[in-house]
């Protein structure tokens, strides 16, 4: 399906057919006070529908409650959240899932996602997850940081197949291999850290690209995401970051300028690498 980039509110289509936006706001590291409930009214002022919070994060009562305070229609925000890996299990994520609800103030969550693929133990929650999609609790299930052989062992038995795989994606950290392979599966590819947390500003080319676009380092990393069909969740609690990482909609990078940044891929992760993660 053709992944049309319009403005902050366009959406893509998953493979159950929920449209979910394509930029949102990560609020990883956001205090659960008034940092996040800002960093959230700002942006869902600012035109953003989609937010993106996990249990682990310790937030998500100050997320529910802006969403509530901001004046924009529940129906019209996508809620994403994740459940943590001491949650595995079946009893213990239907358990989890009720708590992030009790917290977001919600009845029906948009998209949950098993953060990390604990061994031995995603199977029973993934279970879970499914019995949760079935009586209409969420609309879409997904995972997070789930590689190849992980991806594979769990489509072997899912009978709902994850309709997103939320991984660290940059210019940095491409894995192609495995976007083609989720591609293939119909599985939406989400990158985490799309800004490399600021790490990125310091490269010179993405820096020569944007003075090119008059555009920021930022804008230019958040733009290559969308045309490559990645759906991205930038991180802010800065109202004017939060503004200006979506005026990404006046320009289009060429195929030349996107290449030259696909070139910049040198398997770099910040954060674990899930091959290895000590759960
Ligand atoms: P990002 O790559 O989004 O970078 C965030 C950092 O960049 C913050 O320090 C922010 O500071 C700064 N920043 C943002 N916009 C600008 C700007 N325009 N100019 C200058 N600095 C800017 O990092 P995250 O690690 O937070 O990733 C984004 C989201 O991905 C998370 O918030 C979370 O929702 C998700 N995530 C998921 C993971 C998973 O395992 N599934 C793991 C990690 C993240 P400031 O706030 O001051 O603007």
């Amino acid at each position: 399906m053709e992944k049309k980039i319009t403005d902050i509110q366009g959406t893509w289509e998953l493979s159950n057919g929920v449209k979910m936006p394509y930029v949102g706001l990560g609020v990883w590291q956001s205090d659960q006070g008034e940092e996040v409930m800002n960093a959230v009214k700002w942006a869902l002022k600012a035109g953003y529908r989609h937010i993106d919070t996990a249990a682990a994060y310790k937030n998500e009562e100050g997320v529910g409650k802006a969403i509530k305070e901001s004046g924009v229609n529940r129906e019209d925000i996508f809620v994403t959240s994740k459940l943590w890996n001491d949650d595995q299990g079946y009893e213990e994520t239907l358990k989890a899932f009720e708590t992030t609800m009790e917290k977001l103030q919600l009845d029906v969550l948009d998209l949950y996602l098993i953060h990390w693929p604990v061994e031995g133990k995603y199977k029973d929650t993934w279970r879970a997850m499914e019995k949760l999609y079935n009586d209409g609790r969420i609309r879409a299930i997904g995972v997070s940081n789930f590689l190849k052989p992980q991806l594979e062992d769990l489509l072997k038995d899912a009978k709902v197949k994850p309709m997103v795989n939320q991984l660290e994606f940059h210019p940095w950290l491409v894995q192609q291999e495995l976007q083609d392979f989720c591609e293939k599966n119909n599985i939406q590819y989400e990158g985490w850290s799309p800004l490399m947390q600021g790490k990125l500003f310091s490269e010179d080319i993405v820096n020569d690209i944007a003075e090119k676009y008059d555009k920021s380092p930022a804008q230019i990393v958040l733009r290559w995401d969308l045309q490559h069909g990645v759906i991205t969740i930038p991180k802010s609690v800065n109202e004017k970051h939060i503004k200006s990482n979506i005026e990404i909609f006046d320009f289009e990078l060429s195929d030349e300028d996107m290449k030259t940044i696909d070139a910049l891929d040198k398997s770099e992760r910040l954060g674990p690498d899930p091959a290895n993660f000590d759960f």
